[in-house]
């Protein structure tokens, strides 16, 4: 674990923070969208309350891309993501903002 300068300040909050399996970004657990394998399944845990091992993306359609792309999401979730499945997430991922909207780059 890297100390977090960050971690200072918001120490007294202690708000739990995680990491984007994209961008690898640490960010306010709640400004992330959880992922959990279920059965084999991957699917969106929109309360984050699941049991199951989770992985973080950012709200943002160029993470969901590089998310899904690769196999960054299914190592950190440990499972294997079928192709429907993937094509799925991929869908949802385009209805989210872009990240050059938000930044204005
Ligand atoms: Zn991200």
């Amino acid at each position: 674990m890297k100390i977090n300068p960050k971690e200072q300040t918001l120490r007294h909050r202690h708000i739990p923070q995680r990491s984007c399996v994209a961008c690898r970004e640490s960010k306010n657990k709640r400004e992330l969208i959880r992922l959990v394998c279920n059965a084999g399944v991957v699917e969106i845990d929109p309360k984050g309350k699941r049991a199951s091992r989770g992985a973080y993306l950012c709200p943002i359609y160029e993470c969901w891309e590089t998310g899904l792309k690769g196999n960054r999401l299914e190592y950190a979730l440990r499972a294997k993501l079928p192709p429907e499945n993937r094509q799925a997430l991929v869908e949802y991922g385009k209805s989210l903002p872009k990240r050059e909207k938000l930044k204005n780059e």
